[in-house]
């Protein structure tokens, strides 16, 4: 089993939905979201490069 065909059989997640971003990146294991930051740091998540959108 192996390559792209056995990634349907992935149903374990690993990540759930964020209570502060919203999006599926809370780990939770981990208890961290690797989207904003939550539970890691207090403050949003948030790099130089991420600015480029112009804010
Ligand atoms: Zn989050």
């Amino acid at each position: 089993m192996k390559g792209t065909p056995s990634m349907g059989k992935r149903q374990k997640r690993s990540h759930i939905r964020c209570r502060r971003c919203g999006s599926i990146s809370f780990n939770f294991k981990r208890k961290v979201c690797v989207s904003c930051g939550f539970g890691r740091t207090p403050k949003t998540r948030s790099y130089k490069w991420m600015r480029k959108a112009g804010y």
